[in-house]
C-alpha cells in the first residue's frame, strides 16, 4: 500500500497536479504547490462543497473572514494558554513526538483527550519505542503551542504579536451576531467558510494529508439548545452524502464515533468521517456537537453580547454550535487515492486512468484533431466549449497516446475531430471510463457533456 502512494504522488508531481513547495531552492518541508491540474482540481472540490453547504442548502450562507484577527481571539478559544500539542523528545536519537500521535500509531485509535499523565502511563506500560531509532527512554511531556506567531506594524515587540489563524472557524464565531442581524436569519442557521489556516505541525506528512498551511472548508451551525444532538446527525448524513455524491467508495469511509474520554470538555457528541488512505484510516472530516462553548467564550472575553431572542419561544439564549470541519487538502488527496487505477486493457496493454467524478475532473474534455491540418476546426470547437468549461487541446502523438495522456488526468471526454466531421458536423466523444465511442453532433457537444458533469 506504500507502492501506491508512492504511485499517486508521482502521479501529481509529473502531470502538475503539485509540485514540492520552493524546489529550485531545496524545497521547505512540507511545502507543497498546486499547479495547472491541481488547482482546477481543488477548486472544483471547493465549488462542489460551496455548492452543497452553501447555494442549496436553505440554512446556510458564506462568510470570507480575515486570517489576522484580533489575539484576544485565541484566547478566547483556547488557543493561547490551554491546548496546545504533548510532545516528548527521544533521550536516545533526541528526535521530537507527539505522544498522542505515538499511541495512535500503536493502537489505530485516537488518543485525544487523553490526560498527560495516561500517555506517559500508556507508552511505559506498552514500550512504545522511537519511529526513529526504536529506544524506549522518552522526556516528559511539554506542551507546544502549534500557532504561527508574527507582528503587526514595524515594531517587532509583543505588543505587536499577532498569529496566523489555526482554524477558520473563530472568524465565523466573532461575525455571529454581524451575520444574524444583517441576515435577519432565524436559527437554526449556519456560516461556511473556505479559508486557509496555519498550523505549525511537529508531525507533518503523508503528502498533503498533514501540512503546516493548508485550507479548510469549515461550517458553523447555530441552534436552539436541546436540538443539537438532532442537527448533529443531519450533518453527519449530509456530510457523508456529499462524498458518497462525489463517487467516493462506501468501504472506503467510516464513521468513528468519540468515546467520552476522547470528548474535548464542551463537546457533547464528535464523530470523524475518516478514509482509508494507501498509508491507513486517517481523519477527513470532524463532525463536533460544540454546544455553547465557543459563543459563551467569545462573550465573555469581548465582552458583547451574543445570546439570540427567540421570538417563537419568547426566550433569550446562546444558540449551540454544530461543526462540520473538513480539510480541502486531506479531502484533496482522498479523492486523488479514490481515483487512481491501473487498468489491463485488452491482452497486453494496461493504462494508468484516474477516475474522477467529472465535477471533480481538471478538465471536462479534451479536444483531439485526428491529424495536424485539422488544427484549425478543432480549434473552433475547442473555443466553443472553452466559454463553458475547462478544456485541453492536444495534437501532439497518436491518438492512442493522446487518449491514455487524458485518461492519466482523468478527462472524461475525449473529443477527437476527423475527416468527416466536417462533412457531417459530428465528432467522435471516448468515454474515460467505459472507453466507448459515439458520434456527437457538434452542436450538440456542450450540452452533451453538460449533461454528465452535472453534480
Ligand atoms: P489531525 O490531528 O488529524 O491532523 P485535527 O484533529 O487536529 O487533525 P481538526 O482540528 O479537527 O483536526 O481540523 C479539522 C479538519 O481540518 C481535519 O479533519 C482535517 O481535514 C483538516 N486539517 C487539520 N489539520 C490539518 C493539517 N495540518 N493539514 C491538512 N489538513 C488538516
Amino acid at each position: 500500500s506504500e507502492k501506491s502512494m508512492d504511485k499517486v504522488v508521482s502521479l501529481c508531481k509529473s502531470r502538475g497536479f503539485v509540485y514540492p513547495g520552493s524546489e529550485i531552492y531545496g524545497g521547505l518541508a512540507n511545502a507543497w504547490d498546486y499547479g495547472p491540474l491541481g488547482v482546477e482540481f481543488k477548486n472544483n472540490l471547493k465549488r462542489a462543497w460551496w455548492k452543497k453547504f452553501v447555494q442549496e442548502s436553505p440554512y446556510n450562507v458564506g462568510l470570507d473572514s480575515a486570517i489576522l484577527m484580533n489575539p484576544e481571539t485565541w484566547v478566547a478559544s483556547g488557543h493561547v494558554g490551554g491546548f496546545s500539542d504533548p510532545l516528548m523528545d527521544c533521550k536516545d536519537c533526541k528526535s521530537r513526538h507527539r505522544a498522542d500521535k505515538l499511541i495512535e500509531d500503536f493502537t489505530g485509535e485516537s488518543a485525544d483527550g487523553w490526560s498527560e499523565e495516561k500517555m506517559l502511563q500508556f507508552i511505559a506500560d506498552n514500550h512504545i519505542k522511537c519511529p526513529n531509532c526504536g529506544g524506549e527512554n522518552f522526556t516528559d511531556i511539554r506542551k507546544f503551542n502549534l500557532m504561527y506567531k508574527t507582528y503587526q506594524g514595524v515594531t517587532e515587540d509583543s505588543k505587536n504579536e499577532i498569529y496566523l489563524r489555526p482554524e477558520t472557524a473563530q472568524g465565523i464565531f466573532v461575525n455571529f451576531a454581524n451575520i444574524a442581524r444583517t441576515t435577519r436569519k432565524k436559527l437554526p442557521f449556519g456560516v461556511c467558510q473556505v479559508g486557509k489556516s496555519f498550523r505549525n505541525e511537529i508531525t507533518p506528512g503523508n503528502f498533503i494529508f498533514r501540512i503546516r498551511e493548508f485550507e479548510q472548508m469549515e461550517c458553523e451551525f447555530f441552534c436552539k439548545p436541546g436540538t443539537d444532538l438532532d442537527w448533529f446527525y443531519y450533518w453527519k448524513d449530509y456530510c457523508k452524502n456529499w462524498l458518497l455524491d462525489l463517487g467516493m467508495r462506501e468501504e472506503n469511509m467510516r464513521l468513528r464515533d468519540h468515546e467520552q474520554e476522547e470528548l474535548s470538555f464542551y463537546s457533547k457528541a464528535t464523530t470523524d468521517i475518516e478514509y482509508l488512505f494507501p498509508f491507513g484510516w486517517g481523519e477527513l472530516w470532524g463532525i463536533a456537537d460544540r454546544t455553547d462553548y465557543d459563543l459563551t467564550q467569545h462573550q465573555n472575553h469581548s465582552g458583547k453580547d451574543l445570546s439570540y431572542f427567540d421570538q417563537e419561544a419568547n426566550e433569550r439564549y446562546i444558540p449551540y454550535v454544530v461543526e462540520p470541519s473538513l480539510g480541502a487538502d486531506r479531502v484533496a488527496l482522498a479523492f486523488l487515492c479514490e481515483a487512481y487505477d491501473e487498468e489491463q486493457v485488452g491482452e497486453k496493454d494496461s493504462r494508468v486512468v484516474m477516475h474522477f467524478h467529472p465535477a471533480l475532473a481538471p478538465f471536462k474534455a479534451a479536444v483531439l484533431p485526428l491529424s495536424k491540418k485539422l488544427g484549425e476546426q478543432a480549434g473552433k470547437v475547442r473555443e466553443q466549449l472553452a466559454g463553458k468549461f475547462m478544456v485541453d487541446y492536444d495534437d501532439a502523438g497518436s491518438i492512442g497516446k493522446r487518449y491514455r495522456r487524458q485518461d492519466e488526468i482523468g478527462t472524461p471526454f475525449c473529443i477527437t475531430y476527423d475527416f468527416e466531421s466536417e462533412q457531417d458536423g459530428c465528432v467522435t466523444v471516448r468515454d474515460r471510463d467505459t472507453m466507448a465511442q459515439e458520434r456527437i453532433a457538434i452542436d450538440q457537444l456542450e450540452r452533451y457533456i453538460e449533461e454528465k458533469i452535472q453534480f
